[in-house]
């Protein structure tokens, strides 16, 4: 019988529903190729949900996202909706998203694509070869932790503070996470904090140390933040799995995007424990372009390889995607924004085009 998945699909603003009609067809193929059945619910969130309902994320896009087994989504925002209170912005229907389905692992691959290696703002030599991954902590420490807030001390000054805090249990089900995923990769783990100096760091190293004794086959590493800030810019081959936590991960998921030089083409899964993952661009809704066809629609259609290999289960599906976008860029096809001379310029719809052709030679 053939394996079945409900998909919620979140096409959301600006070039959102262009991108996502080519991680849909591209999905129908796969699903034909490898015997599976992909059931398909769109649904609204972000500046079209605030058009539709007068809410970010209304109520019924959470609970359909929750009766699903993944969630695909494009990109939010625009300008129509920049000024807007916070509460009825775009970006709280994305937050509000991740809450909901208690998202609380962010991987970021970054991964240098051979024929899009000149795009890096780095050497060729220093870059070349790089394929990695950042496992970020997304529902805790610092951004999330209490007490917070602004207060005038005796002296009259104002003052500020945000706590990091980390319960053992918030930092073992992370690193539970980036242990599978290394050892399904290189079997490398390298994990970054600021022991020297916080306490909250030491739990840290102290839990995913001891976590290491059930991953034999995974080599783990720590390194201190600021030396792995040095380290991902002079000699990004050394990494496989990052993982760290959530101010950490912020700047060096950033950070390794860099390397490759093109945001078109980077995707991104938020996973939880018993709600489904959400996979998603690291772009946004590019409203510059947005109905001229000029959209990139790759980091999408990887955004769907990694909902098929980190949310569904199925890596022989996915690494057949990643193989059909190599090949395009191996026979020269490239969007605007990823455009080089002697290269042939195609739309987006094209590009999607040419990807289902690939894919039923
Ligand atoms: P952006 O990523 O949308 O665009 C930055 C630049 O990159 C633009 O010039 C855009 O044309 C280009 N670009 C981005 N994706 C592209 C693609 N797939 N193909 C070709 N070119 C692409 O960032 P921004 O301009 O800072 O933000 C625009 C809107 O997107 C804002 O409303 C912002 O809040 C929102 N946003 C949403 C997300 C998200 O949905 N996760 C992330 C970032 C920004």
């Amino acid at each position: 019988m053939k394996q079945k998945y409900r998909i919620t699909l979140l096409p959301g603003d600006g070039i959102g529903p262009e991108i996502m009609a080519v991680a849909v067809a591209v999905m129908k193929v796969i699903a034909t190729k490898f015997d599976l059945e992909f059931e398909f619910t769109e649904a609204l969130v972000g500046g079209s949900a605030i058009d539709a309902t007068g809410e970010p994320l209304p109520a019924e896009t959470l609970k359909t996202c929750k009766e699903s087994d993944a969630v695909l989504l494009a990109a939010i925002g625009g300008y129509k909706w920049d000024n807007l209170p916070r509460q009825q912005r775009p970006e709280t229907g994305l937050l509000g998203l991740r809450a909901g389905l208690e998202l609380f692992a962010n991987l970021r691959p970054a991964t240098i694509i051979p024929q899009l290696i000149e795009a890096s703002p780095l050497k060729r030599e220093i870059v070349e070869g790089v394929d990695l991954i950042v496992v970020r902590e997304l529902t805790g420490g610092i951004y999330f932790g209490q007490p917070k807030g602004t207060f005038t001390d005796e002296q009259g000054s104002t003052r500020s503070f945000n706590t990091m805090v980390y319960s053992d249990w918030e930092v073992d089900r992370i690193a539970k996470v980036a242990f599978e995923i290394a050892s399904k990769r290189n079997g490398k783990l390298c994990s970054v904090d600021k022991a020297n100096v916080l306490d909250v760091s030491q739990l840290w190293r102290d839990r995913v140390t001891l976590m290491a004794k059930d991953y034999p086959n995974v080599e783990l590493s720590h390194l201190y933040v600021d030396n792995a800030a040095m380290q991902l810019v002079r000699s990004p081959r050394q990494f496989d799995t990052i993982v760290t936590g959530n101010l950490f991960g912020d700047i060096l998921s950033d950070l390794a995007a860099v390397l490759t030089g093109s945001i078109g083409m980077l995707p991104s899964a938020s996973l939880g424990l018993k709600n489904p993952g959400l996979f998603e661009p690291v772009h946004g809704s590019a409203p510059d372009i947005a109905g001229m066809d000029k959209a990139n629609p790759l980091a999408q259609v990887l955004s769907a390889a990694m909902m098929l290999r980190y949310g569904l289960n199925q890596p022989e599906a996915a690494g057949e995607i990643e193989r059909a976008v190599n090949h395009i860029l191996e026979s020269g096809y490239r969007t605007g924004d990823i455009m080089s001379p002697g290269m042939t310029l195609v739309g987006c719809q094209q590009m999607g085009e040419l990807l289902i052709k690939t894919l039923t030679s």
